[in-house]
């Protein structure tokens, strides 16, 4: 079950997030990753008195500010980690060799990420990590995701910059 977060601001000091797929559950907050969390923990309250399925729920929002696409979801299962990530060494890398691009996954290193579901950032670790830049268009992107300390969801952030 995929859920997808609406973030507007409403004023300055006001931001609304919506998710899509239940209707009425709203929350505001003074920024967006407050107003986030608080209708994450709605949808869940309301999820948790619908009849269970088998599908984990994940999160899903998107933020277009600041010339940068910013992608959070959030899933019980570990998203871009390989299922078995904790048998692996910390880090297990993959890159170009010339610093354009690099991919890791492993079981992990401390992080200091916030997660997108509790907004804890004590113990937590990342878990995988893809950052690069394509030449010639100058296209950037930073993804990590992150299991967390204290709700042991995982987090997987995607920043991505037009060059
Ligand atoms: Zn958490």
């Amino acid at each position: 079950m995929l859920f997808t977060i609406t973030i507007k601001q409403e004023n300055e000091k006001n931001w609304l997030a919506q998710v899509n797929e239940l209707s009425g559950i709203a929350a505001d907050g003074d920024t967006p990753e407050k107003a986030t969390m608080k209708v994450q923990s709605l949808a869940l309250e309301a999820v948790s008195k619908q009849p269970a399925t088998d599908e984990p729920p994940v999160f899903y929002w998107r933020k277009d500010w600041g010339g940068k696409a910013h992608t959070v979801k959030v899933s019980p299962e570990p998203m871009q980690a390989p299922p078995n990530y904790r048998e692996l060494e910390k880090r297990v890398v993959t890159s170009d060799g010339d610093g354009l691009w690099e991919t890791w996954h492993g079981s992990g290193t401390s992080s200091s990420i916030a997660c997108g579901f509790c907004g804890n950032s004590e113990n937590n670790k990342q878990i995988y990590g893809n950052w690069g830049c394509s030449y010639p268009n100058g296209n950037s992107w930073d993804d990590s995701e992150i299991e967390c300390g204290k709700c042991k969801k995982f987090t997987l952030t995607c920043e991505f910059q037009e060059g």
